[in-house]
């Protein structure tokens, strides 16, 4: 448990206690530099602790893939530090049940090889053989085996307790209810405890950043969905490998069951925020190579209502929306996860007998384009922004975090962060 005072003034304010920011915290606290992390509900409370634990590099968008080396690289040192997060490199790999995807697989080895990747494509041979077929069941697959995977629900909560060890302040149930300016650059935090003074803030507030952005007079288009996924009970090692499948992926877990679930099968709650980014989100949305936009389930009903309902503009000695829900705890989707677990069954003998043992979901935040934005916000000089990780930010975190404490130091991130400015949308 992390707990410590609230002190009046630091060097940097982090918002968010999600890998994005934890991992900012955990970097500027090893370079000595002061900081307090302020995190409304718990540690890890969102989507941190909810994903699947994947971390890869196969599969990204190009533009994705030096910062998902590096962070690949961070989450090994991290490993050496924390044997208990549950860190193993046993590769990705995506199979094809079709021709259209196999010829996606191979066109997005190209990029593979651009960057040196250890990806490869596996025969129809192969790709059974791994999963204990036969007969051609799949065309192939694409795999790369530095690929890796970790405990979500162990690696965010001890990567805070690593921060706190080298000096970083992390404080639980602290909403940051608004920022101060003086000169026209941020110079405070108004948490629900009091005033913290400081030279920056790092917004890495998960699903709650586009609401804190309009909310200081910024935008930020960013939507949310649900995704549900479920832990199976213990069952026999089938693969090392993180399997990607059309219909069930699955990860082996360090309690000997797997995380299942299905790639792209969110529920999207159609809310005001929906119509106000509907232009920017559109050529995603109709885009048919995109599994995401074409599984998406739509519905309307209550979000819809308590947006409209829900102000951004609120006083600083006011409760705000992030103290009314201090941890999102979105219902999961059962009839889609028994779906989900009889297609996982179908993927190896060896997973017959697993059973449903716990089932949770998460609401992610997508940004148009499905790329991540981290850099400074133009227009208020002060704050730095590390969020829209669109489902896949988990594994890209640590590079993440890395980079928002070089920026925050006045430092040269170790990656290009060019194409994950906030001002492309603009633009
Ligand atoms: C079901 C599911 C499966 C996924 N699978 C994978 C995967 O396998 N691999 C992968 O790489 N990624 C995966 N992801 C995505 C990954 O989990 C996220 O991209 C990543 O965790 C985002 O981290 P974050 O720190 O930006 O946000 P979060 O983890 O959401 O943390 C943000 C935190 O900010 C806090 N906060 C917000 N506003 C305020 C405020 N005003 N004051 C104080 N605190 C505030 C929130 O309470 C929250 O705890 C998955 C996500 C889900 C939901």
């Amino acid at each position: 448990m992390i707990e410590s005072e609230q002190p009046p003034s630091t060097e940097v304010v982090i918002i968010g206690g999600g890998i994005a920011g934890v991992t900012t915290a955990y970097y500027l606290a090893e370079a000595g530099i002061p900081v307090v992390l302020c995190e409304k509900g718990r540690i890890a409370g969102e989507q941190s602790s909810r994903n699947w634990g994947w971390i890869r590099k196969h599969g990204r968008d190009p533009r994705e893939l030096p910062g998902a080396v590096l962070a690949l690289r961070l989450w090994g040192e991290i490993a050496t530090r924390a044997s208990d997060i549950g860190f193993h490199i046993g590769g990705v790999t995506y199979l094809a049940e079709t021709d259209t995807e196999l010829a996606r697989l191979e066109a997005w080895l190209e990029h593979a090889k651009l960057h040196q990747l250890d990806s490869r494509m596996l025969s129809s041979e192969e790709a059974d053989k791994l999963l204990g077929q036969s007969g051609r069941r799949f065309k192939g697959a694409a795999t790369t085996p530095s690929d890796a995977r970790a405990e979500p629900a162990r690696a965010v909560p001890t990567l805070a307790r690593m921060a706190a060890q080298s000096g970083a302040i992390l404080l639980e149930q602290c909403a940051v209810r608004t920022l101060e300016r003086s000169a026209g650059r941020v110079n405070a935090v108004i948490t629900e405890k009091g005033r913290i003074t400081c030279q920056s803030v790092v917004l890495a507030g998960g699903a709650w950043c586009s609401m804190m952005m309009r909310h200081l007079g910024l935008d930020l288009p960013q939507l949310a969905v649900k995704a549900s996924v479920q832990r199976t009970t213990p069952a026999p090692l089938v693969t090392e490998s993180a399997i990607h499948a059309k219909n069930a992926s699955i990860r082996r877990r360090a309690d000997g069951g797997y995380t299942v679930a299905r790639s792209g099968a969110s529920t999207f709650h159609i809310t005001p925020a929906a119509f106000r980014y509907f232009r920017a989100f559109l050529p995603t949305l109709t885009d048919p190579t995109k599994d995401q936009a074409r599984q998406l389930k739509y519905r309307i009903g209550q979000p819809f209502i308590d947006e409209l309902l829900t102000s951004v503009h609120w006083k600083p000695d006011q409760i705000t929306p992030f103290e009314q829900a201090r941890i999102l705890e979105p219902k999961p989707d059962h009839r889609l996860l028994d779906q989900v677990l009889s297609d996982a069954k179908r993927l190896h003998p060896g997973l017959q007998q697993v059973r449903s043992a716990e089932r949770w979901a998460g609401m992610i935040e997508a940004t148009p384009d499905e790329l991540p934005v981290l850099g400074p916000v133009d227009g208020l000089p002060g704050l730095l922004i590390a969020t829209g990780f669109s489902g896949h930010g988990f594994g890209f975190g640590p590079a993440a975090g890395h980079a928002m404490a070089a920026l925050a130091q006045g430092q040269e991130p170790l990656f290009d962060l060019n194409d994950f400015r906030l001002s492309r949308f603009s633009s």
